[in-house]
């Protein structure tokens, strides 16, 4: 009987594409102290990453105009993560509760967790993560002794929870502008490139008034 206008579709309680808004992502919060993990299936592919911008929210680096106004694209990084339910400190309580959340993050948490991994690898340790800065997520990472999530009792229900996330992150690490798109965001809709020639030559100006 509904019919269904333009773009608009018909639906009873099938519709897999309404989830309810994104997932919660991973933040540090000053004064707490967070045990988690970095989850995978492949510790090759732990993480995945582009080159964005960022003006009013992050975008995807087209190697064009972009450069030019915003200077060098940088990475942007993402991967699941595991947090465990903890007291202040870190220390994981019990009964363990965990939590699963993408985690998005810059070039310097990238480094640091690469320093951490060359000493504790990644893949078989937990790490703590505490925040000194909020508003921009600069983070302390220590290593712990060993993962917990890896455990044969574990493993398999985190990776089958971690599975939509990754999907999420994979989407959710910039918005794909088209260049048009980038070229408003920007103010160049019009694209007036400023003549460099008629550009005001203040050595000429001064020379004129001596
Ligand atoms: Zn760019």
């Amino acid at each position: 009987m509904a019919e269904a206008g333009k773009g608009i579709e018909t639906f009873g309680f099938d519709n897999e594409e309404i989830r309810g808004g994104i997932y919660e992502k991973f933040k540090g919060k000053k004064g707490q102290i967070d045990r988690c993990a970095i989850v995978y299936t492949d510790p090759k592919a732990m993480f995945a990453g582009t080159k964005v911008h960022f003006k009013e929210r992050f975008f995807l680096c087209k190697k064009g105009k972009c450069c030019e106004v915003c200077g060098p694209a940088k990475w942007r990084v993402g991967s699941v993560i595991v947090k465990y339910g903890t007291d202040k400190q870190g220390n994981p309580k019990k009964p363990l509760a965990y939590e699963l959340y993408p985690w998005i993050f810059s070039e310097q948490t990238y480094i640091k967790l690469k320093g951490v991994n060359s000493e504790f690898p990644l893949a078989t340790h937990d790490i703590k993560i505490s925040c000194t800065n909020e508003e921009y997520q600069h983070l302390d990472i220590v290593p712990c002794s060993e993962s917990i999530w890896t455990h044969e009792s574990l493993r398999d229900q985190v990776l089958t929870s971690a599975k939509p996330i990754w999907e999420y992150i994979k989407k959710g690490i910039a918005s794909d502008l088209s260049v048009e798109e980038i070229n408003d965001l920007l103010g160049m809709s019009q694209a007036a490139s400023a003549d460099p020639t008629s550009k005001l030559d203040l050595d000429s100006v001064l020379d004129k008034m001596a």
